[in-house]
Protein backbone atom coordinates (compact mmCIF):
# COMPACT_ATOMS: atom_id res chain seq x y z
CA UNK A 1 0.00 0.00 0.00
CA UNK A 2 1.99 3.43 -0.79
CA UNK A 3 -0.48 5.98 -0.30
CA UNK A 4 -0.47 9.04 -2.90
CA UNK A 5 0.40 11.40 0.08
CA UNK A 6 3.76 9.33 0.36
CA UNK A 7 5.11 11.90 -2.53
CA UNK A 8 8.54 12.47 -1.81
CA UNK A 9 11.71 12.59 -4.17
CA UNK A 10 14.12 9.60 -2.88
CA UNK A 11 17.57 9.39 -4.21
CA UNK A 12 19.88 5.90 -4.56
CA UNK A 13 21.38 6.39 -1.47
CA UNK A 14 25.45 7.70 -0.85
CA UNK A 15 28.35 6.84 1.22
CA UNK A 16 29.30 10.23 2.81
CA UNK A 17 33.37 10.55 2.90
CA UNK A 18 35.17 13.37 3.74
CA UNK A 19 32.69 15.60 1.94
CA UNK A 20 31.83 13.73 -1.26
CA UNK A 21 28.65 11.08 -1.95
CA UNK A 22 30.20 7.69 -3.01
CA UNK A 23 29.41 4.53 -3.69
CA UNK A 24 30.88 2.24 -1.47
CA UNK A 25 34.09 0.74 -2.17
CA UNK A 26 32.91 -2.99 -2.92
CA UNK A 27 30.02 -1.77 -4.88
CA UNK A 28 27.58 -3.99 -3.06
CA UNK A 29 24.43 -2.82 -1.91
CA UNK A 30 20.73 -3.87 -0.18
CA UNK A 31 17.54 -2.53 -0.47
CA UNK A 32 15.74 -0.10 1.77
CA UNK A 33 12.08 -1.49 1.93
CA UNK A 34 8.78 0.77 2.52
CA UNK A 35 6.72 -1.25 6.21
CA UNK A 36 3.97 -0.37 4.65
CA UNK A 37 4.06 -2.57 1.98
CA UNK A 38 7.16 -4.34 2.00
CA UNK A 39 8.28 -3.20 -1.39
CA UNK A 40 11.41 -1.76 -2.23
CA UNK A 41 12.30 1.99 -1.90
CA UNK A 42 15.84 2.29 -3.38
CA UNK A 43 19.40 1.38 -2.78
CA UNK A 44 21.46 1.24 -0.46
CA UNK A 45 25.72 0.65 -0.13
CA UNK A 46 26.44 -2.12 1.93
CA UNK A 47 29.81 -0.42 3.31
CA UNK A 48 32.92 -2.35 4.84
CA UNK A 49 35.68 -2.30 5.88
CA UNK A 50 37.37 -0.68 3.34
CA UNK A 51 34.62 2.36 3.36
CA UNK A 52 34.98 2.45 7.05
CA UNK A 53 39.32 2.66 6.68
CA UNK A 54 38.42 5.79 3.65
CA UNK A 55 35.78 7.42 6.16
CA UNK A 56 38.22 7.28 9.47
CA UNK A 57 40.62 8.48 7.71
CA UNK A 58 38.78 11.66 6.49
CA UNK A 59 37.59 12.44 9.65
CA UNK A 60 41.22 12.09 11.24
CA UNK A 61 42.51 14.18 8.29
CA UNK A 62 39.88 17.09 8.77
CA UNK A 63 40.46 17.05 12.80
CA UNK A 64 44.37 17.17 12.33
CA UNK A 65 45.38 19.32 9.68
CA UNK A 66 41.35 20.92 8.99
CA UNK A 67 40.10 24.15 10.60
CA UNK A 68 36.79 22.75 12.47
CA UNK A 69 38.67 22.02 15.52
CA UNK A 70 40.85 25.12 15.94
CA UNK A 71 37.87 27.15 14.62
CA UNK A 72 36.92 30.08 16.54
CA UNK A 73 33.52 28.69 18.92
CA UNK A 74 31.47 31.68 17.45
CA UNK A 75 32.25 30.49 13.93
CA UNK A 76 31.54 26.45 14.63
CA UNK A 77 28.61 27.17 16.30
CA UNK A 78 26.93 29.34 13.39
CA UNK A 79 27.65 26.35 11.23
CA UNK A 80 25.64 24.48 13.83
CA UNK A 81 22.86 26.93 13.70
CA UNK A 82 22.92 26.89 9.58
CA UNK A 83 22.38 22.59 10.00
CA UNK A 84 19.31 23.39 12.57
CA UNK A 85 18.15 26.12 10.10
CA UNK A 86 18.71 23.77 7.43
CA UNK A 87 16.26 21.29 9.54
CA UNK A 88 13.71 22.99 10.11
CA UNK A 89 13.22 24.73 6.87
CA UNK A 90 13.41 20.54 5.56
CA UNK A 91 11.09 19.55 8.36
CA UNK A 92 8.02 18.08 5.50
CA UNK A 93 10.60 16.54 3.17
CA UNK A 94 12.47 14.71 6.03
CA UNK A 95 9.39 13.64 7.52
CA UNK A 96 8.16 12.03 4.70
CA UNK A 97 11.51 10.44 4.14
CA UNK A 98 11.35 8.81 7.76
CA UNK A 99 7.78 7.50 7.78
CA UNK A 100 8.18 6.05 4.54
CA UNK A 101 11.40 4.60 5.66
CA UNK A 102 10.36 3.49 8.67
CA UNK A 103 6.57 3.62 9.18
CA UNK A 104 6.46 6.07 11.94
CA UNK A 105 3.05 8.34 11.68
CA UNK A 106 3.54 11.20 9.44
CA UNK A 107 2.71 13.89 12.65
CA UNK A 108 5.02 12.19 15.06
CA UNK A 109 7.91 11.80 12.51
CA UNK A 110 7.61 15.84 11.90
CA UNK A 111 7.95 15.92 15.80
CA UNK A 112 10.86 13.86 15.48
CA UNK A 113 12.67 16.25 13.30
CA UNK A 114 11.94 19.09 14.80
CA UNK A 115 13.62 17.71 17.49
CA UNK A 116 16.49 16.74 15.67
CA UNK A 117 16.51 20.60 14.48
CA UNK A 118 16.53 21.79 18.46
CA UNK A 119 19.38 19.18 19.16
CA UNK A 120 21.63 21.39 16.71
CA UNK A 121 20.10 24.56 18.60
CA UNK A 122 20.17 23.25 21.48
CA UNK A 123 24.20 21.76 21.81
CA UNK A 124 25.28 25.34 19.76
CA UNK A 125 24.30 27.29 22.58
CA UNK A 126 25.77 24.61 24.83
CA UNK A 127 28.82 24.94 22.86
CA UNK A 128 29.02 29.02 23.38
CA UNK A 129 28.47 28.61 26.96
CA UNK A 130 29.49 25.42 28.64
CA UNK A 131 32.51 24.48 27.20
CA UNK A 132 34.00 25.27 29.79
CA UNK A 133 37.11 24.34 32.82
CA UNK A 134 37.59 24.66 36.68
CA UNK A 135 40.21 26.52 38.31
CA UNK A 136 42.26 24.94 41.54
CA UNK A 137 44.36 27.43 42.97
CA UNK A 138 46.47 25.95 45.68
CA UNK A 139 47.78 28.13 48.71
CA UNK A 140 49.38 30.98 46.42
CA UNK A 141 51.79 28.58 45.11
CA UNK A 142 50.03 26.54 42.22
CA UNK A 143 47.67 27.21 39.68
CA UNK A 144 45.92 24.53 38.96
CA UNK A 145 43.12 24.41 35.83
CA UNK A 146 41.56 22.28 33.27
CA UNK A 147 40.48 22.40 29.59
CA UNK A 148 38.11 20.56 27.83
CA UNK A 149 39.10 19.17 24.74
CA UNK A 150 37.86 17.76 21.66
CA UNK A 151 39.00 13.70 21.79
CA UNK A 152 39.11 13.27 17.61
CA UNK A 153 37.44 11.04 15.82
CA UNK A 154 34.15 9.84 17.44
CA UNK A 155 32.36 6.60 15.42
CA UNK A 156 28.34 7.64 16.29
CA UNK A 157 26.00 3.68 15.92
CA UNK A 158 22.15 4.55 16.03
CA UNK A 159 19.14 2.25 15.50
CA UNK A 160 16.43 2.40 13.44
CA UNK A 161 13.55 4.16 16.13
CA UNK A 162 13.74 7.73 15.50
CA UNK A 163 16.50 7.32 13.42
CA UNK A 164 16.79 11.00 12.59
CA UNK A 165 16.13 12.41 16.03
CA UNK A 166 18.71 10.24 17.62
CA UNK A 167 21.71 10.20 15.23
CA UNK A 168 21.34 14.61 15.67
CA UNK A 169 21.39 13.71 19.71
CA UNK A 170 24.41 12.56 18.97
CA UNK A 171 26.05 14.13 16.27
CA UNK A 172 25.06 17.79 17.30
CA UNK A 173 27.26 17.25 20.81
CA UNK A 174 30.03 15.39 19.37
CA UNK A 175 30.60 18.58 16.56
CA UNK A 176 30.06 20.84 18.76
CA UNK A 177 32.87 19.61 21.10
CA UNK A 178 34.96 19.87 18.11
CA UNK A 179 35.27 16.29 17.07
CA UNK A 180 34.97 14.54 13.87
CA UNK A 181 33.06 11.96 12.88
CA UNK A 182 31.76 8.87 11.37
CA UNK A 183 27.96 7.73 11.66
CA UNK A 184 26.82 4.14 10.77
CA UNK A 185 23.18 4.28 10.53
CA UNK A 186 21.09 1.30 11.10
CA UNK A 187 20.64 -0.53 7.92
CA UNK A 188 17.00 -0.31 7.92
CA UNK A 189 16.51 3.28 8.22
CA UNK A 190 18.96 5.04 5.55
CA UNK A 191 16.83 7.87 3.60
CA UNK A 192 17.05 10.90 6.35
CA UNK A 193 20.37 10.35 7.30
CA UNK A 194 21.18 10.30 3.47
CA UNK A 195 19.17 13.58 2.52
CA UNK A 196 20.81 15.30 5.84
CA UNK A 197 24.12 15.11 4.29
CA UNK A 198 23.32 17.87 1.74
CA UNK A 199 21.83 20.11 4.46
CA UNK A 200 25.24 19.84 5.87
CA UNK A 201 27.15 21.15 2.99
CA UNK A 202 25.13 23.82 2.25
CA UNK A 203 25.59 24.86 6.08
CA UNK A 204 29.64 24.82 5.08
CA UNK A 205 30.74 21.76 7.35
CA UNK A 206 34.44 21.83 6.23
CA UNK A 207 34.60 18.28 4.76
CA UNK A 208 35.70 15.10 6.91
CA UNK A 209 34.29 16.58 9.56
CA UNK A 210 31.02 14.10 9.38
CA UNK A 211 30.96 10.85 7.31
CA UNK A 212 28.62 8.25 6.71
CA UNK A 213 29.31 4.99 6.05
CA UNK A 214 25.94 2.74 5.27
CA UNK A 215 26.40 -1.10 5.18
CA UNK A 216 25.42 -3.83 8.17
CA UNK A 217 26.26 -3.70 11.98
CA UNK A 218 28.41 -6.71 11.62
CA UNK A 219 30.45 -5.41 8.51
CA UNK A 220 30.70 -1.72 8.42
CA UNK A 221 29.67 -1.30 12.63
CA UNK A 222 32.28 -3.60 13.60
CA UNK A 223 35.18 -2.31 11.68
CA UNK A 224 34.07 1.00 12.94
CA UNK A 225 34.13 0.25 16.41
CA UNK A 226 37.53 -2.02 15.86
CA UNK A 227 38.96 0.82 14.34
CA UNK A 228 42.50 2.19 16.21
CA UNK A 229 41.87 5.75 15.22
CA UNK A 230 38.27 5.70 16.33
CA UNK A 231 38.27 6.88 19.97
CA UNK A 232 35.04 6.64 21.43
CA UNK A 233 31.58 5.18 20.28
CA UNK A 234 28.99 6.10 21.14
CA UNK A 235 25.90 3.80 20.57
CA UNK A 236 22.27 3.02 20.81
CA UNK A 237 20.67 0.33 20.37
CA UNK A 238 19.61 -3.57 22.09
CA UNK A 239 21.97 -4.46 24.87
CA UNK A 240 23.49 -7.45 23.22
CA UNK A 241 24.73 -5.31 20.60
CA UNK A 242 26.38 -3.05 22.83
CA UNK A 243 28.33 -5.94 24.79
CA UNK A 244 29.53 -7.24 21.54
CA UNK A 245 30.75 -3.55 20.88
CA UNK A 246 32.45 -3.81 24.03
CA UNK A 247 33.93 -6.40 23.07
CA UNK A 248 35.28 -5.42 19.89
CA UNK A 249 36.52 -1.99 20.90
CA UNK A 250 38.52 -3.57 24.21
CA UNK A 251 41.90 -4.19 21.80
CA UNK A 252 41.96 -0.44 21.30
CA UNK A 253 40.36 0.91 24.41
CA UNK A 254 37.69 2.91 23.36
CA UNK A 255 35.32 5.19 25.45
CA UNK A 256 31.70 4.01 25.40
CA UNK A 257 28.09 5.39 25.56
CA UNK A 258 25.72 2.89 25.88
CA UNK A 259 21.93 3.86 25.43
CA UNK A 260 20.40 -0.13 25.50
CA UNK A 261 17.38 -1.38 25.59
CA UNK A 262 14.30 -0.80 28.45
CA UNK A 263 11.06 -2.19 29.80
CA UNK A 264 9.66 0.65 31.76
CA UNK A 265 7.42 0.26 34.34
CA UNK A 266 4.23 3.02 34.62
CA UNK A 267 2.83 2.98 38.51
CA UNK A 268 -0.47 4.02 39.20
CA UNK A 269 -1.47 4.25 42.50
CA UNK A 270 -4.66 4.74 43.63
CA UNK A 271 -4.46 8.29 44.36
CA UNK A 272 -3.40 9.62 41.20
CA UNK A 273 -4.87 11.72 38.64
CA UNK A 274 -6.25 8.50 36.81
CA UNK A 275 -7.72 10.16 33.72
CA UNK A 276 -4.09 11.67 32.90
CA UNK A 277 -2.61 8.21 34.14
CA UNK A 278 -4.28 6.71 31.59
CA UNK A 279 -3.36 9.50 28.58
CA UNK A 280 0.12 8.80 29.20
CA UNK A 281 0.05 4.94 30.13
CA UNK A 282 -1.50 4.73 26.41
CA UNK A 283 0.12 7.52 24.65
CA UNK A 284 3.53 6.00 26.32
CA UNK A 285 3.77 2.72 24.81
CA UNK A 286 1.63 3.24 21.59
CA UNK A 287 3.14 5.90 20.62
CA UNK A 288 6.57 5.69 18.34
CA UNK A 289 4.77 2.71 17.04
CA UNK A 290 5.77 1.01 20.14
CA UNK A 291 9.03 1.48 19.16
CA UNK A 292 10.74 3.64 21.87
CA UNK A 293 13.17 2.57 24.06
CA UNK A 294 11.72 4.65 27.31
CA UNK A 295 8.17 3.25 26.62
CA UNK A 296 6.18 2.47 29.92
CA UNK A 297 5.53 -1.23 28.80
CA UNK A 298 4.68 -2.79 32.39
CA UNK A 299 1.96 -0.92 33.47
CA UNK A 300 1.34 -1.80 37.24
CA UNK A 301 -2.07 -0.34 38.56
CA UNK A 302 -3.00 -0.55 42.50
CA UNK A 303 -5.16 -3.42 43.25
CA UNK A 304 -8.32 -1.26 44.03
CA UNK A 305 -8.22 0.84 41.01
CA UNK A 306 -7.79 -2.41 38.32
CA UNK A 307 -10.81 -2.98 37.12
CA UNK A 308 -12.12 -0.03 36.08
CA UNK A 309 -8.73 1.24 34.98
CA UNK A 310 -8.18 -2.11 32.78
CA UNK A 311 -12.40 -1.32 31.49
CA UNK A 312 -10.90 1.85 29.95
CA UNK A 313 -7.61 1.13 29.03
CA UNK A 314 -9.24 -1.59 27.02
CA UNK A 315 -11.86 0.55 25.48
CA UNK A 316 -8.94 3.21 24.39
CA UNK A 317 -6.22 0.61 23.17
CA UNK A 318 -8.99 -0.93 20.77
CA UNK A 319 -9.92 2.87 19.27
CA UNK A 320 -6.48 3.38 18.90
CA UNK A 321 -6.35 4.19 15.19
CA UNK A 322 -4.13 1.72 13.48
CA UNK A 323 -3.03 2.48 9.73
CA UNK A 324 -1.23 4.15 6.91
CA UNK A 325 1.26 6.32 8.47
CA UNK A 326 1.13 8.85 5.84
CA UNK A 327 -2.36 9.69 7.10
CA UNK A 328 -2.66 12.57 9.58
CA UNK A 329 -4.87 10.92 11.60
CA UNK A 330 -2.92 7.58 11.67
CA UNK A 331 -1.98 6.81 15.13
CA UNK A 332 -0.23 3.79 15.18
CA UNK A 333 1.98 2.84 11.95
CA UNK A 334 3.30 -0.52 10.69
CA UNK A 335 6.23 -1.82 12.55
CA UNK A 336 9.93 -0.83 11.03
CA UNK A 337 10.20 -5.06 8.84
CA UNK A 338 8.81 -7.95 8.30
CA UNK A 339 11.86 -9.44 10.29
CA UNK A 340 10.96 -7.41 13.24
CA UNK A 341 6.85 -7.93 13.32
CA UNK A 342 7.76 -11.66 13.35
CA UNK A 343 9.67 -11.01 16.17
CA UNK A 344 7.20 -8.93 18.29
CA UNK A 345 4.69 -11.18 17.09
CA UNK A 346 6.62 -14.32 18.51
CA UNK A 347 6.41 -12.91 21.50
CA UNK A 348 2.02 -12.81 21.66
CA UNK A 349 2.58 -16.40 20.67
CA UNK A 350 4.93 -16.77 24.06
CA UNK A 351 2.53 -14.17 26.21
CA UNK A 352 -0.35 -17.37 25.06
CA UNK A 353 2.01 -20.10 26.01
CA UNK A 354 2.63 -18.42 29.24
CA UNK A 355 -0.73 -18.26 30.65
CA UNK A 356 -1.65 -14.63 29.90
CA UNK A 357 -4.50 -13.41 27.95
CA UNK A 358 -4.47 -11.52 24.86
CA UNK A 359 -7.27 -8.94 25.74
CA UNK A 360 -6.97 -6.29 23.02
CA UNK A 361 -5.27 -6.79 19.62
CA UNK A 362 -3.02 -9.18 18.76
CA UNK A 363 -3.49 -9.65 15.08
CA UNK A 364 -3.19 -7.70 11.55
CA UNK A 365 -5.58 -4.99 11.24
CA UNK A 366 -8.20 -6.24 8.13
CA UNK A 367 -6.77 -4.92 4.84
CA UNK A 368 -3.23 -3.83 5.90
CA UNK A 369 -2.00 -7.71 5.01
CA UNK A 370 0.77 -6.61 2.72
CA UNK A 371 2.48 -4.14 5.34
CA UNK A 372 4.27 -4.90 8.84
CA UNK A 373 1.33 -3.38 10.86
CA UNK A 374 0.24 -4.82 13.88
CA UNK A 375 -2.93 -3.90 16.47
CA UNK A 376 -2.72 -2.17 19.12
CA UNK A 377 -2.17 -5.28 22.02
CA UNK A 378 -3.20 -5.34 26.02
CA UNK A 379 -1.53 -8.74 27.22
CA UNK A 380 -3.83 -8.94 30.83
CA UNK A 381 -3.21 -12.02 33.73
CA UNK A 382 0.39 -11.28 33.52
CA UNK A 383 2.95 -12.24 36.47
CA UNK A 384 5.97 -10.52 36.91
CA UNK A 385 7.70 -13.63 35.98
CA UNK A 386 6.49 -14.34 32.66
CA UNK A 387 9.04 -13.42 29.56
CA UNK A 388 6.50 -11.00 28.07
CA UNK A 389 6.96 -8.73 31.28
CA UNK A 390 10.88 -9.27 31.81
CA UNK A 391 12.04 -8.74 28.30
CA UNK A 392 11.78 -5.74 25.64
CA UNK A 393 9.08 -6.51 23.04
CA UNK A 394 9.48 -2.87 21.37
CA UNK A 395 6.47 -3.02 19.41
CA UNK A 396 2.61 -1.88 20.33
CA UNK A 397 2.24 -4.00 23.11
CA UNK A 398 0.99 -3.44 26.73
CA UNK A 399 1.25 -5.92 29.95
CA UNK A 400 -0.22 -5.38 32.99
CA UNK A 401 0.42 -6.13 36.52
CA UNK A 402 -2.26 -5.74 39.69
CA UNK A 403 -0.34 -5.00 42.94
CA UNK A 404 -1.19 -4.40 46.70
CA UNK A 405 1.36 -2.22 48.04
CA UNK A 406 4.49 0.44 47.62
CA UNK A 407 6.94 -2.04 49.00
CA UNK A 408 5.38 -5.22 46.36
CA UNK A 409 5.20 -2.48 43.45
CA UNK A 410 9.25 -1.33 44.41
CA UNK A 411 10.12 -4.86 44.18
CA UNK A 412 8.62 -5.66 41.13
CA UNK A 413 9.12 -2.64 39.00
CA UNK A 414 13.32 -3.58 39.98
CA UNK A 415 12.85 -7.15 39.35
CA UNK A 416 14.09 -7.10 35.27
CA UNK A 417 17.17 -6.50 33.82
CA UNK A 418 16.60 -3.23 32.07
CA UNK A 419 16.58 -0.12 34.68
CA UNK A 420 16.47 2.80 31.62
CA UNK A 421 13.02 4.73 32.74
CA UNK A 422 10.02 4.59 35.04
CA UNK A 423 6.55 6.57 35.28
CA UNK A 424 5.23 7.06 38.66
CA UNK A 425 1.80 7.97 39.43
CA UNK A 426 0.39 9.07 42.59
CA UNK A 427 -1.09 12.53 44.34
CA UNK A 428 0.96 11.73 47.50
CA UNK A 429 4.24 13.56 47.61
CA UNK A 430 6.17 11.73 50.08
CA UNK A 431 5.45 8.75 48.15
CA UNK A 432 6.31 10.25 44.73
CA UNK A 433 9.23 11.00 45.55
CA UNK A 434 10.20 7.88 47.77
CA UNK A 435 8.87 5.46 44.98
CA UNK A 436 11.38 7.34 42.13
CA UNK A 437 13.69 7.08 44.75
CA UNK A 438 13.63 3.39 45.47
CA UNK A 439 13.71 2.38 41.75
CA UNK A 440 16.13 1.06 39.88
CA UNK A 441 16.43 3.64 36.38
CA UNK A 442 18.89 6.21 35.01
CA UNK A 443 15.36 8.54 34.83
CA UNK A 444 11.69 8.78 36.38
CA UNK A 445 8.95 11.06 35.68
CA UNK A 446 6.35 11.94 38.15
CA UNK A 447 3.09 12.46 37.07
CA UNK A 448 4.06 13.23 33.54
CA UNK A 449 4.74 11.19 30.34
CA UNK A 450 8.15 11.29 28.73
CA UNK A 451 8.83 14.92 28.14
CA UNK A 452 12.27 15.78 28.00
CA UNK A 453 14.81 18.64 29.37
CA UNK A 454 17.81 18.78 26.54
CA UNK A 455 19.81 19.53 29.56
CA UNK A 456 19.07 16.64 31.95
CA UNK A 457 21.12 13.52 32.08
CA UNK A 458 19.51 10.86 29.28
CA UNK A 459 20.42 7.44 30.00
CA UNK A 460 19.80 3.74 31.86
CA UNK A 461 21.38 1.45 34.73
CA UNK A 462 21.72 -1.70 34.99
CA UNK A 463 21.41 -3.30 31.26
CA UNK A 464 20.21 -0.25 29.89
CA UNK A 465 23.08 1.48 29.59
CA UNK A 466 26.69 3.30 30.62
CA UNK A 467 27.37 6.79 30.58
CA UNK A 468 24.65 9.97 29.89
CA UNK A 469 24.31 12.12 27.43
CA UNK A 470 22.51 15.50 27.72
CA UNK A 471 23.77 19.10 28.07
CA UNK A 472 27.03 19.18 29.68
CA UNK A 473 26.58 15.38 30.05
CA UNK A 474 27.49 14.70 26.29
CA UNK A 475 30.74 16.50 27.09
CA UNK A 476 31.89 15.00 29.39
CA UNK A 477 31.41 12.22 27.19
CA UNK A 478 32.75 13.68 24.16
CA UNK A 479 35.52 16.12 25.40
CA UNK A 480 38.75 15.13 26.63
CA UNK A 481 39.34 17.19 30.31
CA UNK A 482 43.14 17.99 30.25
CA UNK A 483 44.91 19.37 33.83
CA UNK A 484 47.23 21.93 33.91
CA UNK A 485 49.45 22.35 36.47
CA UNK A 486 51.02 25.90 37.02
CA UNK A 487 53.98 27.13 39.45
CA UNK A 488 53.21 30.29 40.92
CA UNK A 489 56.67 30.46 43.09
CA UNK A 490 59.85 28.30 43.62
CA UNK A 491 58.50 24.91 45.39
CA UNK A 492 60.41 22.67 46.73
CA UNK A 493 62.45 20.27 44.02
CA UNK A 494 64.28 17.27 45.67
CA UNK A 495 67.82 17.60 44.31
CA UNK A 496 68.31 14.03 43.36
CA UNK A 497 72.20 13.30 42.10
CA UNK A 498 72.84 16.73 42.93
CA UNK A 499 75.65 16.23 46.05
P1 LIG B 1 20.58 -2.96 17.10
O1 LIG B 1 21.43 -3.17 18.31
O2 LIG B 1 20.17 -4.15 16.33
O3 LIG B 1 21.33 -2.02 16.05
C1 LIG B 1 21.76 -0.72 16.38
C2 LIG B 1 22.92 -0.34 15.47
O4 LIG B 1 24.04 -1.17 15.76
C3 LIG B 1 22.64 -0.51 13.98
O5 LIG B 1 23.22 0.57 13.28
C4 LIG B 1 23.35 -1.80 13.66
O6 LIG B 1 23.74 -1.90 12.32
C5 LIG B 1 24.57 -1.69 14.56
N1 LIG B 1 25.25 -2.95 14.86
C6 LIG B 1 24.72 -4.20 14.95
N2 LIG B 1 25.68 -5.09 15.25
C7 LIG B 1 26.83 -4.39 15.38
C8 LIG B 1 28.18 -4.77 15.70
N3 LIG B 1 28.53 -6.01 15.94
N4 LIG B 1 29.11 -3.79 15.73
C9 LIG B 1 28.78 -2.51 15.50
N5 LIG B 1 27.53 -2.10 15.19
C10 LIG B 1 26.57 -3.04 15.14
O7 LIG B 1 19.35 -2.10 17.61
P2 LIG B 1 18.04 -1.73 16.79
O8 LIG B 1 17.23 -2.96 16.65
O9 LIG B 1 18.43 -0.95 15.59
O10 LIG B 1 17.34 -0.70 17.79
C11 LIG B 1 16.44 -1.07 18.78
C12 LIG B 1 17.10 -1.10 20.14
O11 LIG B 1 17.67 0.16 20.46
C13 LIG B 1 16.14 -1.39 21.28
O12 LIG B 1 16.73 -2.32 22.16
C14 LIG B 1 15.98 -0.04 21.98
O13 LIG B 1 15.60 -0.07 23.31
C15 LIG B 1 17.34 0.53 21.80
N6 LIG B 1 17.29 1.99 21.95
C16 LIG B 1 17.79 2.55 23.10
C17 LIG B 1 17.72 3.93 23.29
C18 LIG B 1 18.28 4.57 24.52
O14 LIG B 1 18.47 5.78 24.51
N7 LIG B 1 18.56 3.82 25.59
C19 LIG B 1 17.14 4.73 22.30
C20 LIG B 1 16.62 4.12 21.15
C21 LIG B 1 16.72 2.74 20.99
Amino acid sequence: MTSSLSSVRVEPVRQYIGGKRVESAGGETFETVNPADNRPITTVPAGDERDIDRAVAAAKEAFEKGPWRKMKVAERVAILERIADGILEHVEELARLETLDTGLPIKQARGQIRRAGQNFRFFADMARHRLTGETYPVDGTFLNYTVRRPVGVAGLITPWNTPFMLSTWKLAPCLAAGNTCVLKPAEWSPLSIDRFTRIVEEAGLPPGVFNVVHGYGETAGAALVRHPDVRLISFTGETRTGMEIMRNGADTLKRFSMELGGKSPVIVFEDADLDRALDAAVFGVYSLNGERCTAGSRLFLQESIYEPFVEKLKERVRRIRVGDPFDERTELGPLIHREHLNRVRGYLETAREEGAEIAVGGGTPAGLEAGNYLEATLILGVRNEMRVAQEEIFGPVLTVIPFREEEEVIEKANDVIYGLAAYVWTENLERAHNVAQSIESGMVWINSQNVRDLRTPFGGSKYSGIGREGGTHSFEFFTEVQTIHVALGKHAIPRFGAE
